[in-house]
């Protein structure tokens, strides 16, 4: 089979076209992941505008007579489209991909290739890994480069922007081949497609990028992080970068109204209040064991069985409740922290009985979840105060 012409490769801006079916088959069934509802067929053209995946990239979709592309891969330099209907071969066909995608993935590439290019040529590193899904655009490089760094490089990144320079894409002869200094993340035996971003990048590469480097918009990197050995690198190139934008201006906004601050000073705002959760936390604390200190001077000392029940109690009071209350008790005595409608938290003490039995029925009885040793036992429970208190006197 011949391979397939490449209209994407000609003019990138095209959105539809027209071409004669050259084979189409059903998706058969074990090849499929998945069982989906409707049949799938592979249509093989002679020509086509939808980029396949390919170097990381996500296809391109859209339509074909009508019917939906979900899905191009490429083999051989054989391109086959994934459809929901069969085609006969020798038809005419239409086809038109979906721009909006198509266009942000050429925004997004053609960043890709100037932030590589800029730290290649800057730090010596090389792109070892590179991903374009619909979601995110990550860049992996065998070098690390910390923040100062990563500023740095996206500052020069966006200046190739603003001079909006023309990129050059074109098939150089073997002998002009050997003369050029280009990246290239394989071996390549094709006919090598050179895509130059003058004064940035010169990388052998085969998908759709921009004419002019101002309809990138911006390049912003919203992450990085420590991979292996080197840095993956997440970007955003522009209408993703504007749609990010906007939600984390949304979500800044709101925070800021929430904290009543300025938008700039909402992480000190957030100290602040962390700080000062800190400390009520520390006065709830102390209020909470002058309480439980009054609460035990109003018990007898000698009482058998003792079950109490408290709303709210921080954790280290908790446990100081029942080392408290154990010391008057003769026979079992359960803190129960929480109510009815969630769950319990509790602690049961003794230094007479295993604590261990009265646990075995809380777990029997009303499927509490916890252990412990002989003199102490802790858990959580959900139930009714009236259970609890049978499981504890019993
Ligand atoms: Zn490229």
């Amino acid at each position: 089979m011949k391979k397939t012409i490449k209209l994407y490769d000609i003019d990138a801006y095209q959105t539809d076209f027209t071409a004669v079916v050259v084979f189409c088959r059903p998706v058969s069934s074990d090849s499929r992941e998945q069982q989906p509802s409707e049949p799938l067929y592979e249509v093989i053209l002679d020509q086509t505008l939808f980029f396949p995946e390919e170097g990381g990239q996500n296809s391109d979709t859209g339509t074909l007579n009508g019917s939906i592309v979900s899905h191009v891969q490429i083999k051989n330099g054989i391109i086959t489209h994934i459809t929901n209907a069969p085609f006969a071969s020798g038809e005419t066909v239409t086809g038109e991909i979906e721009w909006e995608t198509r266009y942000s993935n050429m925004q997004q590439h053609s960043g890709e290739h100037i932030m590589s290019g800029l730290i290649h040529s800057h730090f010596g590193y090389d792109n070892v890994g590179f991903h374009l899904g619909s979601q995110s655009v990550t860049l992996d490089f065998n070098g690390f480069l910390d923040k100062e760094q990563l500023h740095m490089i996206e500052s020069l990144a966006n200046e190739a922007i603003y001079r909006n320079i023309e990129v050059i894409a074109e098939y150089p002869s073997e002998k002009e081949l050997l003369k050029l200094n280009y990246r290239s993340k394989i071996e390549l035996n094709e006919p090598v497609r050179i895509v130059t971003f003058p004064g940035y990048d010169v990388c052998a590469c085969c998908a759709p990028h921009v004419r002019r480097t101002g309809e990138i918009g911006i390049i912003k990197i919203v992450d990085a992080i420590r991979h292996r050995g080197g840095v993956r690198i997440s970007i955003l190139c522009g209408r993703r970068a504007l749609e990010d934008f906007r939600m984390k201006q949304e979500q800044v906004y709101a925070v800021s109204a929430l904290l009543s601050s300025k938008p700039e000073l909402i992480a000190a705002a957030t100290e602040r209040m962390k700080e000062d959760i800190f400390s009520l936390k520390g006065q709830i604390m102390e209020l909470q064991e002058a309480l439980i200190g009054l609460k035990v001077s109003q018990i007898a000392d000698g009482t058998h069985n003792l079950c109490l029940f408290e709303e709210a109690m921080e954790a280290p009071v908790h446990r100081k409740y029942v080392n408290m209350l154990v010391e008057k008790c003769s026979g079992v005595c359960g803190v129960f922290v929480g109510n009815e409608q969630n769950s319990y938290r509790y602690i049961i003490a003794s230094k007479y009985e295993d604590v261990r039995t009265v646990n075995e029925r809380l777990k029997h009885d009303l499927h509490a979840k916890g252990g412990g040793c002989k003199e102490m036992v802790q858990g959580s429970l959900t139930g009714y105060q009236s259970d609890i208190i049978r499981c504890i006197q019993s």
